[in-house]
C-alpha cells in the first residue's frame, strides 16, 4: 500500500494550491483529482478570474489579497510565464450602493483614499460605459486580469513533474485515529493527514457540510463588442455593476480577442455538482446582455461563446456577524482532516495564500487559520 505523509483530494486551484505549498515545504504529499486542467467541470476552470487588492466583501481581505501576490508572482517567476495582466477595477452601482461604500472602506482600512466618482465621470474616462449620471463608482488601482487556467497548471508543475499527482477519483474515505485511508478505483493509500478540497463536490465527503454549502450554476458569456476600441486592455478596466442587491454583473476587457466577457455575479439556480450541463443558455445570458446594452453599450453585441461554471456558497454564519461570503479554511474536528471550501464566487485570486493555509493546517500542530475562515462561526461547529 502506497503512504504519504499528506494526501490532498482534489487540485482545482485551491488543492493544487496546498499541494504546492506542501511540496516547496519538503512535505511527503500526493493529490489526486480526475481532472485536469482544461476540463470544464468545478470552480476553476476558464481562462480568467478578477483579481481585486481591495474586496468589498471584507476588508480583512486586503492581506490576503497582498499575500496572494506575492505567491502568483513567485509561481509566475518559477514557471517563466505571467499569471496576472494589470487592470484597473471599476465598481458602480445607484447612490449609496454597497459596493462602492464598501471596496472604499476596504482601501481606507488599508490607508488609501481612493476617491468617489459619479457614473458621469465614468462615462467620460471610459467611452465604453453609458452609467447613469449620479451613480457611485469608484476605480481600484491594484487589479488585475489572473489567468485562471495558466495559474492552474503553474500550481501542478512542480507536483506533475514529480509525480505527486495521481489522476484519479477518491471513492472512499476510511478515518482512524492515527492515519486515515483513501480508496481509489485501483489502490488504496494511507495518509497521516488529509486536505480536502473537493470543491462543490465537498459536501459527498462531509454530509455534514451539506446544510452550510450552496451549489449554483453560474453562466458565463463572451459578447462581440459594439465598439472594440473602446474595451481592448488598457482603454477598458475589470467592472463589477451593482444594479441592486441580487443584480450584479462583472466583467473583462476584451484581452484575448474573444469578446467582452460578462457575467452575473447573482447566485443562479442550486445545482448538484454532477448534474449541472453547459451550455449557458439565450435565456439565462439575457439579464447580462440587457445590462451591457443599458450600461455598456461599447460592450454590448451578440454571444460568441459560453460557458457554465459553479459557485459553492458558504450560508451566512449563526454566531458571528457574516455576510455569507467567507470562506471555510480549517480543521475538521476530532479527525485528521483539513477542509477548504474558497469559492463564494471571488476565492480564486487568493488560491496561493489559502494553499499556504491549508498546508500549514496540515502540518503545524500550533496553526490556526483566521477566526473568519473557521467553522466553529456556525453552532454546529462551536
Ligand atoms: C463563473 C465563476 C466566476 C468566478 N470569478 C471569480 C473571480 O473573478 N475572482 C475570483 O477570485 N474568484 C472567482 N471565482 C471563484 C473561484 O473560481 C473559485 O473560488 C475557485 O475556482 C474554487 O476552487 P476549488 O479548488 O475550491 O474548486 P474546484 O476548482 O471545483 O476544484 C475541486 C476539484 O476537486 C476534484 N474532485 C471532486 N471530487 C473528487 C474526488 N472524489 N476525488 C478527487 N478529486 C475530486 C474536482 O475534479 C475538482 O478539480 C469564480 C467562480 C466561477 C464559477
Amino acid at each position: 500500500m502506497r503512504s504519504c505523509d499528506v494526501a490532498v483530494i482534489g487540485l482545482g486551484l485551491m488543492g493544487a494550491a496546498a499541494l504546492e505549498a506542501l511540496l516547496r515545504r519538503g512535505v511527503d504529499a500526493v493529490g489526486f483529482d480526475p481532472l485536469g486542467p482544461g476540463a470544464d467541470r468545478g470552480s476553476s476552470h476558464g481562462s480568467c478570474r478578477i483579481f481585486r487588492r481591495f474586496n468589498f466583501e471584507n476588508p480583512h481581505y486586503t492581506a490576503l489579497s497582498d499575500e496572494a501576490l506575492r505567491g502568483w508572482t513567485q509561481l509566475a517567476q518559477d514557471g517563466g510565464r505571467g499569471l496576472l495582466i494589470p487592470c484597473p477595477v471599476l465598481e458602480a452601482g445607484p447612490k449609496g450602493c454597497d459596493i462602492v461604500r464598501n471596496s472604499r472602506q476596504a482601501a481606507f482600512h488599508n490607508g488609501l483614499e481612493v476617491p468617489l466618482l459619479t457614473g458621469a465621470e465614468v462615462n467620460a474616462r471610459f467611452p465604453a460605459f453609458r452609467l447613469p449620471d449620479d451613480w457611485d463608482a469608484v476605480v481600484q488601482d491594484g487589479g488585475a486580469i489572473l489567468l485562471a487556467q495558466a495559474a492552474l497548471e503553474a500550481l501542478r508543475a512542480k507536483a506533475g513533474a514529480a509525480g505527486r499527482i495521481t489522476p484519479s477519483a477518491v471513492v472512499a474515505l476510511e478515518r482512524h485515529a492515527d492515519h486515515v485511508l483513501l480508496r481509489t478505483a485501483d489502490e488504496t493509500v494511507r495518509a497521516n493527514k488529509v486536505i480536502l478540497a473537493a470543491g462543490p463536490w465537498m459536501s459527498r465527503f462531509l454530509p455534514a457540510l451539506a446544510p452550510i454549502l450552496e451549489v449554483t450554476r453560474q453562466t458565463v458569456g463572451w459578447f462581440a463588442p459594439a465598439r472594440p476600441e473602446t474595451v481592448a486592455l488598457g482603454a477598458f478596466p475589470i467592472f463589477i455593476l451593482e444594479r441592486s442587491a441580487d443584480d450584479t454583473v462583472y466583467g473583462f476587457p476584451d484581452f484575448e480577442g474573444r469578446g467582452v466577457k460578462a457575467a452575473p455575479h447573482n447566485h443562479g439556480p442550486v445545482v448538484d455538482a454532477d448534474a449541472w450541463e453547459p451550455p449557458a443558455s439565450d435565456a439565462e445570458l439575457r439579464q447580462v446582455g440587457d445590462t451591457l446594452a443599458d450600461l455598456v453599450p461599447g460592450a454590448a453585441g451578440p454571444v460568441v461563446e459560453r460557458d457554465v461554471c459553479l459557485y459553492t456558497n458558504t450560508r451566512p454564519a449563526d454566531r458571528r456577524p457574516d455576510a455569507g461570503e467567507e470562506f471555510i479554511v480549517d480543521r475538521w474536528p476530532g479527525s485528521r482532516l483539513v477542509v477548504a471550501s474558497a469559492c463564494s464566487g471571488h476565492g480564486a485570486k487568493f488560491a496561493p495564500a489559502v494553499g499556504e493555509r491549508l498546508a500549514r493546517l496540515a502540518v503545524e500542530a500550533g496553526y490556526e487559520a483566521e477566526p473568519f475562515f473557521q467553522l466553529s462561526r456556525y453552532a454546529a461547529f462551536g
